[in-house]
């Protein structure tokens, strides 16, 4: 895995504006998922022509009319940021959200590996860290362990299991295996199992009590999904009915389909209208995260403000723009000069209500070096010989238990940051477009000389 030779710098004020802003996250993303009406209504139009979208609304539509089989929610999530240069001024720099992942948020355990990859590598070059910065601590992987055995805990009953839910071709294993080492070191009681979600259909059931049963007898108290966020994933036989199976079981879901569905990139547009954030937000706490949110617009077919926006999008600067379906997993955003043919091409169609338009973030570039694996075979140069100018995302994890629109435990915490090279515009290490960062966090940005970590 890519990985870079420093840690990335980030000034701490903004950091800590992060952290801070996550206890309100989750308070609103519960809010979303236990609000049908408002689901239905913000993803009406997505609804009409994603077939994706329509399944997971759908799903959340028949267990909701049932009854809920179990009243106890659970999420972990990992909300991610960009610095935003909004002057000419490298001193002026701002949090933009990029979005929030509500399900699979993933890399918790290489985030932790990358803070003594780079403590090493920075000894083996001999390089210090400036006196105004901190490495912070990186408990990520404790985060999402925790979220896991809060949620296990509120199942109530001994001898079961979490199953995590995973792919068919394993990328991600160790970070799955290591989630599964740091349950068991922090509560050896609990058992673990991994399945593939397409090996699921011939090995699952319900109990007489709506419990989940796999490998005949093993009741499942959490199902973790690490998979199932993607058209793709749901391309055999009944992999539709396995979801809605998963949801109408007594097992806590992470995430329950509400949870999931709260993540949809469409709710960062409808609610960076303040009138529909304090829907769920006291005015204090829609103050507190909504400066933080990037500018949106809707390209809802058939309505004013989607006709205006599209408009007013097809004469706007490409390379201030970035549009997004409602996907996840990197690769699906359109960018830059992409953008204004394409919009042409959804002119008169239904089709482009299920993207939206986001402001682009005018990142700073930072002075580091992006080391790939074959950097390490070239043991006579050394990486500090080159620079390179990265562009780097911070995202925090957090993790909700809920009984309906009661959180009864949550944590916030533990960072993952991911560097790519100026000008790519993609990001994911996974999806082969960044690699491996951590966090420099420059103490007081008006003492410090910034052109030491950022071009101008
Ligand atoms: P996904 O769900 O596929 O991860 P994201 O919204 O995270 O979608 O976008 C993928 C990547 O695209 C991000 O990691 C980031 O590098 C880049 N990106 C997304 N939105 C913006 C934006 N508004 N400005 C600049 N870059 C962006
Ligand atoms: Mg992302």
């Amino acid at each position: 895995m890519p990985i870079t030779l420093l840690p990335s710098p980030f000034p701490k004020k903004l950091y800590q504006q992060c952290l801070d802003v996550q206890p309100t996250i989750n308070k609103l993303m519960l809010k979303i998922a236990n609000d049908s009406a408002f689901i239905e209504e913000s993803l009406s139009t997505i609804i009409a022509v994603d077939d994706f979208t329509r399944n997971l609304v759908n799903i959340n539509r028949i267990v909701q009319k049932q009854g809920l089989s179990q009243p106890i929610l659970s999420c972990i999530s990992r909300s991610d940021y960009m610095l935003d240069k909004f002057t000419d001024n490298i001193h002026d720099l701002r949090i933009r959200q990029v979005e929030i992942n509500a399900i699979a948020s993933a890399m918790s355990t290489p985030s932790c590996s990358a803070r003594l990859m780079q403590d090493f590598l920075m000894s083996k070059y001999r390089i210090k860290c400036p006196n105004d910065t901190t490495l912070p601590d990186n408990n990520s992987l404790e985060v999402v362990a925790q979220g896991l055995i809060d949620a296990y805990n509120s199942y109530g009953k001994e001898n079961t299991y979490i199953l995590i839910v995973i792919e068919e071709k394993s990328f991600n294993f160790p970070d799955h295996l290591k989630i599964e080492l740091k349950v068991h070191q922090l509560r050896p009681d609990i058992r673990v199992v991994r399945k593939k979600f397409i090996d699921l259909p011939d090995n699952v059931r319900l109990g007489p009590n709506k419990e989940l049963l796999i490998d005949i007898d093993k009741e499942i108290a959490v199902v973790y999904f690490r998979y199932c966020y993607d058209p793709e994933h749901y391309n055999f036989p009944g992999a539709w009915d396995l979801r809605l199976l998963l949801e109408q079981s007594r097992a806590i879901k992470c995430p329950s389909i509400n949870f999931h569905i709260s993540g949809a990139k469409k709710f960062q547009q409808v609610l960076s209208d303040r009138k529909k954030l304090e829907r769920f937000l006291s005015s204090s706490e829609a103050d507190r995260i909504s400066h933080l949110f990037c500018k949106f617009w809707s390209l809802d077919a058939n309505t004013s403000t989607g006709e205006e926006d599209y408009e007013a999008a097809l004469s706007s600067r490409s390379e201030d723009l970035v549009l997004k379906p409602q996907r996840e997993g990197g690769g699906h955003n359109i960018f830059g000069t992409n953008i204004q043919p394409y919009l042409n091409s959804l002119k008169s169609s239904e089709e482009r209500s299920q993207f939206v338009l986001m402001e682009y973030i005018n990142s700073p570039r930072e002075k580091n070096r992006l080391l790939v694996s074959s950097d390490t075979a070239r043991e006579d140069e050394s990486p500090t010989n080159f620079a390179d100018d990265l562009v780097s995302e911070l995202g925090i994890y957090g993790s909700v238990v809920a009984e309906g629109g009661v959180i009864r435990s949550e944590r916030k915490g533990g960072y993952l940051v991911r560097s790519k090279k100026f000008g790519v515009k993609e990001g994911g290490v996974a999806a082969g477009y960044a690699g491996i960062s951590g966090l420099l966090l420059i103490d007081d940005p008006k003492v410090s000389d910034w052109s030491k970590y950022y071009e101008n």
